[in-house]
C-alpha cells in the first residue's frame, strides 16, 4: 500500500478510459476509448473472444498527468502526514487523503523542515509466532529531506498549473 501526491485532478484533466494488460499473455489487446459505455462495451467483448482476462487486464479512467507523481509507501506516509500536520482536529486520526492550497503545503513543508525527525530506521527481520518471515527495510538518514524536495517539485507543477495538491 502506497500513498501518492498529485496536482489535485479537474474534469479537463479526463481523456477517456483505456483497457490495459498488466500480465504478458499474448494477444490480451489494449485499447483507448472515449467513454466509460464504449469502454465497458469492448472490455466485455474481448473477454467474449479471449482478448481480455479480468485476471490481467484492467479498466481504467484516463487523465492528462501534468507532473510526477511522489509516491511513497503508507508506514513512511504515516510519519510524513504526521510530520506536515495532517491529522483530524476532532479524532486525532492522519488525514490519509485530502488536497490543500500550495501555499498551505508550502507552509507545512517549512514547519516539517524545521521540526520533523528525519532520523534512519535500520534494517530488521523478524520471525513471528507462527515462523512467518518479516523483513523490515528500514529507512534511511535523509529520506524526508528527499521526500520534501520531490514535494516542492511537485508544487511548482501545481502553482504552474494553477493546482491545489491532493493525496490519497
Ligand atoms: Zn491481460
Amino acid at each position: 500500500m502506497s500513498t501518492t501526491f498529485h496536482p489535485t485532478i479537474s474534469e479537463a484533466d479526463f481523456r477517456g478510459f483505456e483497457i490495459v494488460c498488466y500480465g504478458d499473455e499474448d494477444g490480451h489487446t489494449p485499447g483507448t476509448y472515449a467513454n466509460y459505455e464504449e469502454a465497458s462495451a469492448a472490455y466485455a467483448a474481448g473477454r467474449e473472444s479471449g482478448v481480455v482476462d479480468t485476471i490481467c487486464c484492467s479498466l481504467n479512467p484516463i487523465y492528462l498527468t501534468l507532473a510526477d507523481f511522489v509516491n511513497i509507501s503508507n508506514s513512511n506516509a504515516s510519519d510524513l502526514l504526521d510530520m506536515l500536520g495532517f491529522r483530524d482536529a476532532e479524532t486525532g486520526e492522519l488525514e490519509w487523503a485530502g488536497s490543500v492550497p500550495s501555499p498551505d503545503m508550502r507552509a507545512r513543508i517549512l514547519v516539517a523542515r524545521a521540526l520533523g525527525s528525519d532520523v534512519g530506521i535500520p534494517a530488521a527481520t523478524t520471525t513471528g509466532a507462527r515462523g512467518a518471515t518479516m523483513h523490515d527495510f528500514g529507512r534511511r538518514v535523509g529520506y524526508f529531506a528527499d521526500v520534501l524536495t520531490r514535494l516542492d517539485v511537485l508544487l511548482d507543477a501545481c502553482d504552474r498549473h494553477d493546482r491545489d495538491i491532493s493525496w490519497s
